[in-house]
């Protein structure tokens, strides 16, 4: 049962082939059972077995809302009133929210289970979940190896593909839904900037954030897409525009549809693994009746060091909130700015410190100009870029990685290493566009790899659509057990 897909689930639910409480159950004991994994940082046990009792009631009445009784993961710096929300940080510790993000209201109000709050690294700062406060998570793939799943929603990444959920939300802002994804062979789409709100997610990088699903297929994207995206007056950067019916697109032709391979992904050094895996996909296009083009995007090469100048600005503010006093730990102090300097000292972990260091330096006076603002100005060139390009093709193909999942014991020790891993991911964010990996093959080691759709604003649907192709055509060996 635990294998099935969250649309399988809705089915099974509404054909009474099993109950809400029987399919929650199951989860749960999965996650007792595969603690060592270290998926979720809080498991709601009781608050999960009461919501699917009322779904059960709802079903049986014929009641039943779009997402009834499915259990579902969330990542931890969605506020969850009552519940407590960490973001990964010893910071917020024992922080309770008072009040619900929009997005998991939504999930609320479409009769989802909250499993419980997925592990992620410390305030969704980086690429294999090792930087929570709440120590690794393992990625289910080749368990004994002790991979990493990636990050920062590396807890739901591998919930997902653990089958410890039926899907899970996560959040991306250079990457953080499509790297973890790729790195457990599941499919994670980062929704366009704006489509979803950011109202009570814990904010990282504010203009780059997007909430987003990682799920076992990419119909399962489409349907928990649907329910998640959508304008709201509490976030002054969600957009009003339709939610279409994100499922009707799965499967469908795309034939006559241009795709473009944008030459600068292809960086030195990439292994012959993952150009396999590119030629795979554009050739699973070709057949499907797709164009396949060569295209470029002359300034994308600068979008990592874009992006590690405007993440760091904006967290250093976002994160200049966590003072001691209005939220979760405290440490003691004889003055007040020794409370704060002890606060922030212990609160926080190290990759957040220098985050905050190199953000509150690109901010400084003497070199806003040279480094905030040229960021600002090189992101623009890099969203004409992309403006460019769609007037050519209507999707471009990359891989989401440059390598396959490393193991917690090859990690890179410094930091720029590090953020080398989404060196791919990073443009969707800088531009706003939305992104999707979906498994695609096995490197020669056996360790899944994906591959990225890029499309423009507000086009999902496209994402789904030639999402759905790829899918069907990979014959990706779906992770039947954890062994
Ligand atoms: N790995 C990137 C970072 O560390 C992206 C994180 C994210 O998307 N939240 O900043």
């Amino acid at each position: 049962m635990y294998k099935l897909s969250l649309c399988e689930i809705r089915d099974g639910l509404l054909k009474k082939e099993f109950s809400s409480v029987e399919i929650t159950k199951c989860f749960l004991d999965r996650i007792d059972r595969y603690k060592n994994i270290n998926a979720y940082i809080t498991i709601c046990h009781e608050q999960a077995i009461k919501s699917a009792e009322e779904s059960d009631k709802r079903i049986s009445s014929g009641d039943a809302r779009t997402m009834e009784g499915i259990p579902i993961g969330i990542k931890d710096l969605f506020v969850t009133k009552g519940i407590r929300t960490t973001s990964g940080s010893k910071m917020l510790e024992n922080f309770i929210p008072p009040y619900e993000s929009t997005v998991t209201q939504k999930l609320i109000d479409a009769g989802s289970v909250f499993l419980g709050k997925t592990n992620m690294d410390e305030f969704a700062m980086g690429s294999s979940n090792s930087t929570s406060y709440y120590g690794k998570v393992l990625n289910p793939w080749k368990i004994q190896e002790k991979l990493v799943p990636g990050g920062s929603s590396g807890g739901s990444a591998a919930a997902v593909a653990g089958h410890l959920c039926a899907a899970a939300t996560g959040s991306d802002t250079g990457g953080s839904i499509r790297q973890p994804a790729a790195f457990t062979g599941i499919v994670g789409l980062k929704p366009t900037y704006g489509r979803c709100s950011r109202f009570g997610m814990i904010a990282m990088a504010s203009s780059l954030d997007q909430a987003g699903v990682l799920t076992k297929t990419v119909q399962d994207s489409a349907a928990f897409l649907k329910v998640i995206a959508g304008y709201d007056e509490k976030d002054s950067t969600s957009v009003k525009k339709e939610v279409p019916d994100y499922e009707s697109f799965v499967k469908k032709s795309i034939k006559g549809m241009k795709i473009g391979i944008p030459k600068e992904f292809r960086v030195n050094g990439m292994s012959e693994d993952i150009e396999k895996c590119w030629r795979k996909g554009a050739n699973i296009l070709k057949e499907a009746g797709a164009e396949v083009i060569d295209v470029s995007l002359p300034y994308a090469k600068y979008a990592l060091p874009v992006y590690y100048i405007i993440q760091p600005a904006e967290a250093s503010a976002n994160l200049a909130r966590y003072d001691g006093v209005r939220y979760g730990f405290r440490a003691s102090g004889k003055t007040l700015d020794e409370m704060y300097e002890n606060t922030r000292e212990q609160g926080f972990g190290d990759e957040v410190k220098r985050r905050i260091m190199i953000g509150t330096y690109v901010l400084s006076a003497g070199y806003f100009d040279a480094y905030y603002m040229k960021a600002l100005k090189v992101q623009k060139l890099i969203r004409q870029n992309f403006h460019d390009v769609f007037e050519k093709v209507d999707a471009l193909l990359t891989p989401t990685t440059p390598t396959s999942a490393f193991s917690l014991e090859n990690e890179p020790k410094d930091p720029v290493t590090m953020y080398l891993n989404d060196i791919f991911t990073v443009t969707a964010n800088i531009a706003g566009v939305p992104g999707m990996s979906v498994p695609m093959g096995l490197d020669s080691e056996e360790k899944p790899l994906g591959l990225q759709l890029i499309a423009p604003h507000f086009r999902e649907d496209l994402l789904i659509q030639i999402g759905s192709i790829l899918e069907l055509n990979a014959n990706f060996p779906t992770l039947k057990e954890i062994l």
